[in-house]
């Protein structure tokens, strides 16, 4: 009787010993769970926050991208063949994050490392495309051929870099957009863009933005008179791009000139005109005169609307032109100067020498190499800075209105000739 009450209390001890046994390790599963549960929601808020944080990063630096010093690693992500030797490349920052927005007109400067080259070679590009689009910018370059008074010469050092050597996924090192040459968007006056052969491009951008629906989603009911000057089908850059946007859009007339069409290529079939874009082919064609012009193309269609459009009366102020080099800047200063003779004498210092300045030169830097004397130079535009130069004495002038103006103690040789006698730190 005895030993059976012990062994019953026993049992009950034993029940009551795994029941707690049981609880504890209920009660410690709840609390792992509901630990683990607080990690994850933990997680979940960190998680949250961490995208939250991104996402504020990304708004403010996509609504306020700043831009760039010096050199960004870019990516060719596409190279699109778009007419006989002429070629766009899309270039994305290797870094990945937004790109500023630029004025559309303005150019990107590359510094690239030719093999064979000494020096990295500078050259500007001009933005082919909308500022809209802030993952890519691009650009369109046209493989220099030698000039056809010196057939023997190499063709164009960086433009054909580009042309044969680079391809997709290659990298470049490019200088963040700049230049005065751009469209006020703000305004919504009446516009002739004008490009000649690949001077097409800062007018394309020019265009695309005009036609693209602008950060507040709305379209411009600009009157934009876009011409194009070109020899023929083979370089009618952009040609279903240009038709769609001139059937899509009723603010914009397009007019395309072939200078020497095929016998295939047949009027009012992709092209317009034949002949160059010349001021009488705007008189015919435009309403009147009170147009804001942007022009850029060959020297000779520069000068050649410069002066005319001058001559027509449209107002200094309404006229906007891009050189590509700086035979398009002798062709637009030689209209207005008259100057051959000179008694105004340059001293390169480095190299002491003192010569009589010549004007047909164009510019000192032309000047200085046309005399033996190896200056800086990149562009040849005024754009990039490579060729400025410390004045010891003297005033210069400029030709074009430089990127950006140095102060007096320097100039930027590609683009400026004497006022006085000058002595260059050179
Ligand atoms: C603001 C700006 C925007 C621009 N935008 C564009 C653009 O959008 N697209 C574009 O295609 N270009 C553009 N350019 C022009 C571009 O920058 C280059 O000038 C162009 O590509 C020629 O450079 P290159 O290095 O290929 O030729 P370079 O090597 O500078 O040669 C220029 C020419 O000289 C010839 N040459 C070379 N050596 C000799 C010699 N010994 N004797 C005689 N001739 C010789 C070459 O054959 C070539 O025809 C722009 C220029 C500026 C300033």
């Amino acid at each position: 009787m005895f030993d059976a009450a012990i062994g019953l209390s026993a049992l009950v001890f034993l029940l009551v010993l795994i029941r707690y046994v049981i609880q504890l390790i209920n009660n410690n599963t709840r609390l792992f769970a509901i630990t683990q549960r607080g990690y994850e929601l933990e997680q979940e808020l960190t998680r949250a926050q961490i995208s939250k944080t991104v996402n504020e990063t990304k708004l403010d630096t996509e609504t306020d991208p700043i831009t760039w010093k010096g050199f960004r690693r870019f990516q060719i992500i596409f190279k699109v063949k778009e007419a006989k030797d002429i070629v766009s490349f899309y270039l994305a920052p290797v870094d990945g994050k937004p790109l500023p927005k630029f004025l559309p007109g303005q150019h990107l400067t590359f510094r690239l490392n030719i093999p064979g080259q000494a020096k990295p070679v500078i050259r500007c590009y001009s933005l082919s495309d909308s500022p809209n689009h802030s993952d890519y910018y691009r650009v369109t370059i046209k493989k220099q051929s030698p000039p056809a008074d010196a057939k023997d010469a190499p063709p164009g050092l960086s433009s054909s870099f580009f042309h044969d050597s680079l391809i997709e996924r290659d990298y470049v090192d490019v200088g963040a957009p700049s230049g005065h040459y751009y469209l006020d968007t703000n305004k919504n006056t009446p516009l002739v863009l004008i490009g000649g052969g690949v001077g097409i491009t800062p007018l394309l951008s020019m265009l695309n933005t005009i036609t693209e629906k602008n950060s507040k989603g709305k379209l411009s009911n600009r009157e934009t008179w876009f011409f194009l000057g070109c020899h023929n089908r083979q370089d009618h850059v952009m040609k279903e791009h240009l038709k769609r946007v001139a059937k899509t859009h009723k603010n914009v007339s397009l007019h395309v000139c072939y200078s020497s069409p095929k016998e295939s290529d047949i009027a009012g079939n992709g092209f317009h005109h034949k002949g160059r874009v010349t001021v009488e082919l705007l008189k015919n064609v435009l309403p009147s005169n009170k147009y804001e012009f942007y022009f850029c193309g060959p020297p000779k269609m520069m000068g050649d609307l410069h002066e005319g459009l001058g001559e027509w009366g449209v107002p200094e102020d309404n006229l906007h032109f891009e050189a590509f080099n700086s035979n398009s800047i002798n062709a637009i200063a030689g209209a207005e100067s008259v100057e051959t003779e000179s008694s105004i004498k340059i001293t390169f210092s480095q190299s002491q020498v003192t010569l009589p300045w010549n004007p047909s030169s164009g510019s000192l830097l032309a000047f200085a190499e046309e005399n033996g004397i190896i200056l800086n130079s990149g562009c040849r535009a005024g754009n990039c800075g490579s060729c400025l130069t410390p004045i010891k004495s003297g005033l210069v002038t400029y030709l074009v209105e430089p990127g950006k103006k140095p102060d007096a103690r320097s100039c930027l040789t590609c683009i400026s000739i004497p006022k006085t006698d000058l002595t260059l730190d050179g």
